[in-house]
């Protein structure tokens, strides 16, 4: 099967309620049950990316490890972001791609701290000889009911890692960046529907979305297209990181398709927003929420 094969979307993949499970963050896609489906054995290219160089964020596991098989299968050499304890997810995704003839660089560090974002950059430059293409999917969630819970830690890490990050990738890798090349950031449908036990995560969504339509305009002169994904329920181990087993069980079964979606259901959007196929597309937001209306 390839993303390519006519089927019907609703029943393609499990529907809740899924086995009870907890994680803590960052969490690792080897352990979720069911597997999430990164477009591993489905996602086809077509050589649309041929020569282009880029950057994932986010990129070992579920809707960034989706955006990196599918850019490199269109033909995209990668450095690959993550957090260190994820190092094992990262190596499944670096052989997977390497394996099959392209370049997946590895670089682990924090987005939350500015100068691990700047060496991310200089690397993909030294690596790749240059960069096109900054995708950034890298993002923090945590749930609490009580605004009283919060604490300035934590809801720093959210604001740094989600916010501040775009900020900083942006500006070490604008002097990079040729007419032509692409940045795409990763949204929700949080940001403009927020649930309320992610006060700070869906702010941090909701300013993602008017980062990206700012830069847009900022950056259009200069032939730099800035776009958003926004995903509604995607089954990642962001979710059983960072809510308890009960919401992790029914998780995606209020979306209208009664599931949530999978990572591979998305790659293929970064793709869009990153070819010059998307030439008049910027500011834009692609929503995949299986149904649920973008608000
Ligand atoms: P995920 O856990 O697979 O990916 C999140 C990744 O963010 C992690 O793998 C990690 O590498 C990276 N990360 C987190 N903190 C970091 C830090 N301080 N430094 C470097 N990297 C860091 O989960 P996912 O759901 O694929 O999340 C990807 C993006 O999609 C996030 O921005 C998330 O907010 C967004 N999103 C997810 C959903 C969903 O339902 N899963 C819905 C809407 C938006
Ligand atoms: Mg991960």
């Amino acid at each position: 099967m390839s993303q390519y094969d006519k089927k019907n979307p609703v029943d393609l993949y499990p529907v809740p309620p899924f086995p009870e499970q907890e994680q803590s963050l960052p969490g690792e896609a080897r352990r979720m049950d069911p597997k999430p489906d990164h477009g591993e054995t489905s996602y086809v290219g077509k050589d649309r990316l041929v020569g282009y160089r880029g950057v994932v964020t986010g990129a070992d596991s579920g809707i960034g490890r989706a955006a990196a098989i599918a850019l490199s299968r269109e033909g995209a050499d990668l450095v690959l972001s993550y957090l260190p304890d994820e190092q094992a997810d990262a190596e499944e995704v670096r052989d997977l791609l390497e394996g099959e003839g392209r370049k997946a660089v590895l670089f682990p560090g924090d987005i939350s701290d500015e100068q691990y974002c700047h060496d991310l950059v200089s690397k993909a430059v030294e690596e790749l000889g240059g960069l096109d293409t900054l995708v950034m999917v890298a993002g923090h969630q945590e749930s609490h009911e009580d605004i009283l819970e919060m604490t300035t830690e934590g809801i720093d890490q959210t604001i740094k890692t989600n916010v501040y990050s775009l900020f900083w990738l942006t500006q070490a890798a604008l002097p990079h960046l040729e007419p032509g090349s692409a940045i795409v950031t990763t949204g929700s449908i949080q940001g403009t529907q927020p649930s309320p036990d992610k006060l700070d995560y869906a702010l941090t969504k909701g300013a993602i979305g008017v980062f990206t339509a700012g830069l847009a305009q900022q950056l259009a002169p200069k032939g730099i297209r800035v776009n958003q994904v926004s995903p509604g329920p995607i089954w990642t181990p962001l979710q059983p990181a960072s809510q308890d087993a009960e919401t992790v069980s029914e998780f995606g079964m209020q979306a209208p398709y009664g599931r949530p979606g999978q990572p591979a259901e998305l790659g293929a959007a970064y793709v869009h927003l990153v070819s010059p196929e998307s030439s008049y597309t910027s500011g834009a937001t692609i929503t995949i929420a299986g149904g649920t209306p973008a608000v």
